[in-house]
């Protein structure tokens, strides 16, 4: 039995068929007896339209109400994944990112995490909850939500992690895990078993999407076991 956080992007519930599939996955992990932190993204697409929506109401929007409304993606997502746990009969709850007191500098649009009260958390896990969090967000020490940047939440992921010290952060995405170049682009790419915190960190920096580079910051600073691999498959992906 271990306590497990998965992170599942955007691709990942990008409709209510891939959250339904999602539950089931998460269902499962639990069923084995494992504690389970659920982080997610917005369905696929849906940060991109709330910035356009923004941008046809001013040419520069207030960043801090940008914040409130990019923050609603991950909200929606968080919801209907507790919900659709809860009609399998789960014990699932939703927290956000102030409720789970994830503290960010006021940085509006690409914010730091400066501290994670992990209590929230651990309490429900206590209770057996699944916990269905919403990624890419928190509140600064005014109480003012913030975002973390694009691809925060893999940032989220690790960080809550971290936090509460869980024996392994799984990102589900929509490749099988990390390749040696760009699979797309270079059909020779191979998937790579292993990868190093520094590794990943250049090639984070020289362009790989895969992840959000604070992420791979946060993973080595603490520690934390990452797990890159498919949401549509079992097959093992990259540590
Ligand atoms: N929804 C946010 C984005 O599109 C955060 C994320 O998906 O990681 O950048
Ligand atoms: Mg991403």
């Amino acid at each position: 039995m271990a306590l497990i956080v998965q992170k599942f992007g955007g691709t990942s519930v990008a409709d209510l068929d891939r959250i339904r599939n999602v539950a089931k996955r998460v269902a499962r992990t639990f069923d084995q007896g494992n504690d389970v932190v659920v982080i997610l993204s917005a369905m696929a697409g849906v940060t991109d339209n709330l910035i356009r929506m923004a941008n046809q109401v001013t040419e520069s929007p207030d960043k801090r109400e940008l914040d409130v409304l990019l923050a609603t993606g991950e909200q929606t997502t968080a919801a209907l994944l507790a919900m659709t746990l809860r009609a399998m009969n789960y014990a699932a709850e939703s927290i956000l990112g102030h409720q789970a007191k994830v503290v960010t500098d006021c940085a509006f649009g690409n914010a730091r995490i400066l501290d994670i009260g992990a209590d929230p958390i651990r309490a429900l896990v206590q209770n057996r909850k699944i916990v269905v969090m919403a990624g890419f967000q928190g509140c600064d020490i005014n109480g003012n939500i913030t975002t973390l940047g694009r691809g925060g939440s893999d940032t989220s992921a690790v960080a809550i992690a971290a936090a509460i010290k869980a024996d392994i952060c799984e990102i589900y995405t929509d490749v099988d895990g990390i390749y040696t170049t760009d699979p797309n682009i270079c059909p020779r790419a191979r998937k790579m078993a292993r990868v190093s915190y520094d590794e990943m960190l250049e090639m984070a920096s020289l362009g790989a999407k895969v992840l959000q580079i604070r992420s791979v910051e946060f993973a080595k600073k603490y520690n934390v076991p990452v797990h890159v691999r498919s949401s549509f498959s079992d097959e093992e992906g990259t540590m």
